[in-house]
Protein backbone atom coordinates (compact mmCIF):
# COMPACT_ATOMS: atom_id res chain seq x y z
CA UNK A 1 0.00 0.00 0.00
CA UNK A 2 1.37 3.37 -0.98
CA UNK A 3 0.72 6.47 1.44
CA UNK A 4 0.03 9.75 0.22
CA UNK A 5 0.61 12.60 2.07
CA UNK A 6 -0.98 15.93 1.22
CA UNK A 7 1.16 18.57 -0.65
CA UNK A 8 3.24 20.54 1.42
CA UNK A 9 2.42 24.23 1.40
CA UNK A 10 4.76 26.69 0.00
CA UNK A 11 5.05 29.72 1.93
CA UNK A 12 6.50 32.82 0.74
CA UNK A 13 7.10 34.42 4.23
CA UNK A 14 7.49 33.30 8.44
CA UNK A 15 7.07 35.68 11.67
CA UNK A 16 7.50 34.66 14.83
CA UNK A 17 6.06 36.56 17.94
CA UNK A 18 5.57 36.09 21.39
CA UNK A 19 2.37 37.05 22.66
CA UNK A 20 0.25 36.27 25.82
CA UNK A 21 -1.02 32.80 25.63
CA UNK A 22 -4.54 30.94 24.71
CA UNK A 23 -4.55 29.97 28.84
CA UNK A 24 -6.06 31.53 31.56
CA UNK A 25 -2.84 33.41 32.97
CA UNK A 26 -2.30 34.47 29.28
CA UNK A 27 1.48 32.78 30.45
CA UNK A 28 3.39 33.91 26.80
CA UNK A 29 3.45 31.90 23.99
CA UNK A 30 5.36 31.41 20.57
CA UNK A 31 3.14 32.45 17.82
CA UNK A 32 4.07 31.80 13.86
CA UNK A 33 2.55 33.13 11.07
CA UNK A 34 2.56 32.15 7.68
CA UNK A 35 1.92 33.83 4.69
CA UNK A 36 -0.11 31.92 2.47
CA UNK A 37 -1.13 34.47 0.12
CA UNK A 38 0.25 38.02 -0.71
CA UNK A 39 -1.19 40.37 -3.68
CA UNK A 40 1.04 41.08 -6.53
CA UNK A 41 -0.90 44.04 -6.47
CA UNK A 42 -0.75 45.53 -3.23
CA UNK A 43 -1.88 49.17 -3.79
CA UNK A 44 -4.90 48.25 -5.04
CA UNK A 45 -7.83 48.07 -3.49
CA UNK A 46 -8.72 44.53 -2.55
CA UNK A 47 -7.24 41.69 0.03
CA UNK A 48 -2.99 42.54 -0.21
CA UNK A 49 -2.34 39.50 2.02
CA UNK A 50 -3.36 36.53 4.32
CA UNK A 51 -1.69 34.96 7.37
CA UNK A 52 -2.39 31.55 9.00
CA UNK A 53 -1.25 31.99 12.65
CA UNK A 54 -0.58 28.85 14.58
CA UNK A 55 0.50 28.59 18.55
CA UNK A 56 -3.12 29.44 19.99
CA UNK A 57 -5.88 27.37 20.77
CA UNK A 58 -6.78 26.77 17.19
CA UNK A 59 -5.14 28.15 14.04
CA UNK A 60 -6.16 31.66 12.53
CA UNK A 61 -6.40 33.44 9.80
CA UNK A 62 -5.64 36.88 8.95
CA UNK A 63 -6.27 39.04 6.17
CA UNK A 64 -5.24 42.32 5.34
CA UNK A 65 -7.64 44.29 2.83
CA UNK A 66 -6.82 47.52 1.29
CA UNK A 67 -9.97 49.97 0.88
CA UNK A 68 -10.19 53.39 -0.60
CA UNK A 69 -10.16 54.47 2.86
CA UNK A 70 -7.99 52.43 4.83
CA UNK A 71 -6.41 49.39 5.65
CA UNK A 72 -8.48 46.70 7.18
CA UNK A 73 -7.53 43.63 9.31
CA UNK A 74 -9.51 40.67 10.16
CA UNK A 75 -8.79 37.87 12.17
CA UNK A 76 -10.89 34.45 12.11
CA UNK A 77 -10.10 34.24 16.03
CA UNK A 78 -13.44 34.62 18.49
CA UNK A 79 -12.21 38.48 19.73
CA UNK A 80 -11.91 39.57 16.56
CA UNK A 81 -15.42 38.18 15.40
CA UNK A 82 -17.29 39.36 18.65
CA UNK A 83 -15.77 42.60 18.79
CA UNK A 84 -16.04 43.53 14.74
CA UNK A 85 -18.32 46.21 14.95
CA UNK A 86 -15.70 48.46 17.09
CA UNK A 87 -13.33 49.59 14.25
CA UNK A 88 -10.88 50.64 16.48
CA UNK A 89 -10.16 46.89 18.00
CA UNK A 90 -7.51 44.45 17.12
CA UNK A 91 -6.85 40.89 18.50
CA UNK A 92 -3.85 40.33 19.72
CA UNK A 93 -2.99 38.46 16.54
CA UNK A 94 -3.26 41.17 14.35
CA UNK A 95 -1.54 43.60 17.27
CA UNK A 96 0.97 40.78 17.08
CA UNK A 97 1.42 40.35 13.08
CA UNK A 98 1.55 44.33 12.65
CA UNK A 99 4.14 45.05 15.10
CA UNK A 100 6.70 42.16 13.69
CA UNK A 101 5.75 43.81 10.33
CA UNK A 102 6.71 47.02 11.56
CA UNK A 103 9.78 45.91 13.80
CA UNK A 104 11.47 44.07 10.18
CA UNK A 105 9.72 46.71 8.31
CA UNK A 106 8.65 44.24 5.71
CA UNK A 107 4.91 45.97 4.31
CA UNK A 108 4.79 49.66 6.08
CA UNK A 109 2.04 50.44 4.13
CA UNK A 110 -0.12 48.16 5.71
CA UNK A 111 0.28 49.66 9.50
CA UNK A 112 -2.92 51.97 9.07
ZN1 LIG B 1 -7.16 37.17 16.28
Amino acid sequence: MKLTSPRPKSYAGHLVAELPGPDRKRTPAEYRYHLTYRNPHPTEDGCMMVWEVLGGRLPYQIACERTAKAVRWHCTCADAVYREDEPQHRCKHVRGLIDTLDAVSVVPACVG
